[in-house]
């Protein structure tokens, strides 16, 4: 049978058992130091530094998000914990155990759920994971096939072909096969990439499930929204560096500015040139949205000084800073 059962996890050959892991590591599921990836050149492609050395500990128990532009060197580094990418140099270690030292343990302590939903068309969701479990080694009378089925909502779809789920099923199965040999940490890779908006929602609530049934989860993403909303830990990286790592409120909290937003009561063709000292921009709405922050700058201040340059206001809101702004003012072009 040419079926493609491994993808994106490895299999160990044997079972790991439940051992403690190094107690010295043991507040982090997940932990990197200066570590590095040179892809070498090839062909007319120079050599390319993806991680430039990154330190980062992902506390145990997180959902924690690693989120940053496409080519920031997320997919690098998690495959480097899944051990399907080599580093450089430098050190990482999953549940305590370091993928050099103890890497069959490090591996057994990760599911990775990949991008692609490969999955063959002609298994059923209790087949994948059945076989999954096979080649992770988990004794039979151990196997929670339905379990993890009923908790990803495909229960009812165990013995269907895959080929008839829909996108959203297949995913969901992805995650699934991930967790069939009960990894302490769970890494999602752009987990709705290309996932309509409500099955984005329907996908966080079992990933949300998951966690508070104890399992860490990491997540790749580029969609602020998604950081935003499930994520308790977020990690801005970025050209290979990790350029911030904080508790999301915190991350939110560093940006102190506003915005107003003023609606003209006449639409406006462009700034007048008495507003250029605002942070101001005309949205596509016809908007205006200016920047301040309020402890130097006073609202009735900025509402004088457009009335004073002849705009009509028809209405006003504020708007909080959100991890949109923080995200561009950290990966600013430079
Ligand atoms: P992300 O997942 O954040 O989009 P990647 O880790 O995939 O980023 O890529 C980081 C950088 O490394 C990018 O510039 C990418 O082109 C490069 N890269 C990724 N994989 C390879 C590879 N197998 N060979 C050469 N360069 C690679």
């Amino acid at each position: 049978m040419a079926h493609s059962l491994a993808d994106n996890n490895p299999p160990v050959e044997t079972r790991m058992p439940a051992e403690p892991a190094p107690q010295k590591a043991g507040r982090f599921a997940i932990e990197a130091r200066t570590l590095r990836k040179v892809y070498k050149a090839s062909g007319n492609q120079p050599a390319k530094e993806a991680l430039k050395g990154i330190d980062l500990a992902i506390p145990r128990g997180s959902i924690f998000a690693l989120l940053g532009p496409n080519g920031a060197g997320k997919s690098t580094f998690i495959n480097i914990l899944a051990g399907l990418v080599i580093k450089t140099s430098g050190a990482a270690s999953v549940w305590g155990f370091d993928i050099d030292v103890n890497p069959r343990q490090a591996r057994a302590s990760i599911g990775v759920v990949p991008q692609e939903l490969n999955i063959d068309p002609f298994f059923t969701p209790a087949e994948v994971l059945e076989m999954q479990a096979g080649l992770y080694g988990v004794p039979k009378r151990e196997r929670r096939t339905m379990e993890i089925l009923a908790a990803m909502g495909l229960e009812d779809k165990a013995d269907a072909y895959a080929r008839t789920l829909s996108g959203g099923m297949r995913r969901r199965l992805l995650v699934a096969k991930a967790m069939v040999h009960n990894p302490p940490v769970l890494i999602l890779d752009e987990p709705t990439a290309g996932v309509d908006i409500e099955l984005r929602r329907q996908l966080w609530d079992y990933v949300k499930g998951l966690h508070a049934r104890g399992t860490t989860i990491v997540l790749t993403t580029h969609y602020l929204e998604e950081a935003e909303a499930l994520c308790d830990t977020i990690a801005i990286i970025d050209r290979g560096e990790v350029v911030c790592c904080e508790p999301k409120e915190q991350l939110l909290a560093r940006i102190s500015d506003k915005k107003l937003i003023v609606r003209p009561a006449a639409p406006v063709a462009a700034l007048p040139a008495a507003l250029a000292g605002l942070k101001a921009e005309i949205r596509p709405d016809g908007a205006l949205a200016i920047q301040y922050n309020p402890a130097e700058t006073g609202v009735m201040a900025i509402l004088g000084q457009i009335g004073a340059a002849g705009i009509e206001i028809g209405d006003i809101s504020t708007e909080e800073s959100d991890l949109e702004d923080v995200f561009l003012q950290l990966t600013a072009p430079h």
